[in-house]
């Protein structure tokens, strides 16, 4: 896709003086050419909702429930969401699969629960190192991905977005090479081409220690459509750079 989106993943992070400050930094400096959202803590999205209103940065959430509503004590549906004006919530990240046993068949169940509220989900899939270091990344890669197509029809799938984080490289300092990224993300492209009927319309992203001094080459992937930012979103200058780098 032709305008590329940058994504916070600002994690269990923040509070209220703390965030207002880097909102301030933030709304407002980013390159208009590029699609930009913020996921926050659920505590927060009141705030980021006031903070964000009329400027292009977009709010994003980091989960969300697989159920619309009722006896679920502690769990947030895709509708509350929608109600503080998210536009994308953050589906299957590595530390909620490992975390919080999250497996393949409910993080798709909670991507159907986000497009049924009008919400994008940002799937991340993903390989750990022993995976990897065992050549079976793309085994697994494959797995999460089949999960999604069980659950989901192919105009549902090309609305997700899809977000290739090493579970090795989330984190650690330690970025995939360009190579090994856009490796992954074109076996991602094919597994799309395969289901979805305009699979250019899905946005594939990459993240895990995406930092400013390298996000313009994993950005300039033939493959990539952008980033999906941890550590360096709490940062408002490594955010903005990060954006740039997006342009
Ligand atoms: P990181 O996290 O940029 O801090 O590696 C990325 C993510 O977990 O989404």
């Amino acid at each position: 896709m032709e305008r590329k989106l940058v994504v916070g993943n600002w994690k269990m992070n923040g509070d209220l003086v703390g965030n207002q400050a880097l909102f301030e930094q933030l709304v407002g400096r980013s390159p208009g050419s590029v699609d930009t959202a913020l996921c926050l803590p659920f505590p927060y999205l009141a705030q980021g909702q006031r903070a964000l209103s009329g400027s292009a940065t977009m709010l994003g959430a980091q989960n969300l429930s697989e159920f619309d509503a009722g006896a679920y004590t502690g769990e947030v549906s895709g509708a509350m969401l929608a109600d503080f004006d998210c536009r994308f919530v953050i589906v299957g990240h590595s530390e909620r699969r490992a975390l919080f046993h999250e497996d393949d068949l409910l993080v798709a169940r909670k991507a159907r629960a986000a497009l049924a509220a009008g919400l994008a989900p940002i799937v991340c899939v993903g390989e750990s190192l022993v995976e990897r270091e065992a050549g079976r990344a793309e085994d697994v890669l494959l797995r999460q991905l089949d999960a999604l197509a069980r659950v989901l029809d192919g105009a549902s799938l090309s609305r997700l977005v899809i977000a290739y984080e090493p579970v090795w490289a989330i984190g650690t300092g330690r970025a995939a090479s360009p190579e090994q990224v856009q490796a992954i993300l074109s076996f991602v492209r094919g597994w799309l081409a395969r289901h979805v009927v305009d699979s250019r319309a899905v946005r594939v992203l990459y993240g895990g220690s995406v930092k400013a001094d390298r996000a313009a080459a994993l950005f300039s992937l033939p493959d990539s459509d952008g980033g999906l930012i941890g550590g360096a979103s709490l940062i408002a200058k490594q955010f903005l750079e990060i954006c740039e780098a997006a342009a």
